[in-house]
């Protein structure tokens, strides 16, 4: 497993004084935003809003329609502001390049910009001016929860319930490995505060549309077990979500729910992108550890939760992974 020693990563008060001494910030996140990048991106913006600062948010990729539900949602801009800021804070970003196109857009600004890396990523390579950075945090909502109470941010019903669906989404629901004492006591803390607990767990573990339960039926029916590696693969083509008339995000719980196929201990999830190439998604049971083999690829990840994009199509990116894995592996 190769992980990168962290080059430096800063206390909680050193990341609030660094906000404390900003006015104008743009807060960016990850590519593809999951519900830890979005809740963790929302909840800072309005805790430091209240606070007085001028905040926006601003992401490379729309967010899904699961999320829309959430305070602030609508003014998340895909450009950052025109005006130089004081300040970029990335949330949730495993890298610099996970930022996407609003980095590729605006190296020279990412260049003349402190930024600050908030992340819980432990193949973070520490690319901001001050990190604080923390591998055994649940998810990037956690820290921003501990980084507004550093600030003494009074946080309302909208900034509770965005940082409870970011903890929500990166634990499963409290489910997965990562669902650590910090992510239970925040969680109480976020409901004390009035996050609605019940609207996120709709939203994030329920609610479908009938062409994504469709669309669901039709990635399970691809599934193949490799007996000896103890892998699951499934794979969804542009042509299905053509079929079904359904967006990629709609397939967000599948891995999970193969995870529970009791002859694997691995899910390898490929995502045929528009332009042919393979986005993948890698989950695993708790011996298992997929970040090694989605690093190896050029991805990254946690333990039992990583991702990659190689090239396709899915036979060839099948053989990849077998490959890798096996070189990782050795029997
Ligand atoms: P996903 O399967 O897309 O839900 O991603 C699972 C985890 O892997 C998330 O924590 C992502 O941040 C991480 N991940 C996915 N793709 C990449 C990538 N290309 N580079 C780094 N991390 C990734
Ligand atoms: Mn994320
Ligand atoms: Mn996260």
């Amino acid at each position: 497993m190769q992980t990168i020693e962290p080059a430096a990563t800063e206390s909680l008060d050193t990341a609030a004084d660094v906000l404390l001494g900003a006015e104008r910030i743009v807060v960016v996140s990850h590519v593809n935003p999951d519900a830890d990048a979005i809740g963790s991106t929302l909840g800072l913006v309005q805790g430091l809003r209240i606070l007085g600062k001028q905040v926006v948010a601003a992401l490379s990729d729309p967010i899904p329609d699961y999320a829309r539900f959430l305070t602030g949602a609508d003014d998340i801009a895909s450009e950052l502001p025109s005006e130089d800021v004081d300040l970029i804070v990335s949330a949730d970003a495993a890298d610099i390049e996970r930022i996407g196109r609003l980095y590729e857009e605006n190296r020279d600004r990412f260049e003349s910009t402190p930024i600050l890396n908030i992340d819980h990523h432990r193949t973070n390579p520490m690319f901001g001016t001050v990190n604080h950075v923390d591998p055994r945090a649940s998810s990037t909502s956690e820290l921003m929860f501990r980084v507004l109470t550093a600030l003494g941010a009074p946080m309302d019903p909208g900034t509770a319930t965005a940082l409870l669906f970011g903890i929500f989404g990166d634990t499963g629901s409290f489910q997965n490995g990562a669902t650590t004492p910090g992510a239970l006591i925040t969680a109480a803390h976020l409901v004390e505060l009035g996050a609605d607990n019940q609207r996120v767990s709709f939203q994030l573990f329920e609610c479908k549309r009938f062409a994504g339960a469709r669309l669901w039926g039709r990635i399970v029916s691809t599934i193949e077990l490799d007996a000896e590696r103890h892998s699951v693969f499934g794979y969804l083509s542009q042509e299905m979500l053509r079929a079904e008339g359904a967006k990629v995000d709609e397939t967000e719980g599948v891995a999970e729910y193969l995870r529970g196929v009791q002859e694997g201990t691995v899910v390898v999830l490929m995502k045929e992108t528009p332009e042919g190439e393979m986005r993948i998604s890698m989950r695993s049971r708790p011996e298992v550890d997929v970040s090694a083999i989605a690093t190896a690829l050029g991805g990254g990840g946690h333990r039992q939760a990583a991702g990659c994009t190689i090239p396709g199509p899915y036979q060839a990116a099948k053989d990849v992974i077998i490959e890798t894995y096996d070189r990782l592996n050795p029997r």
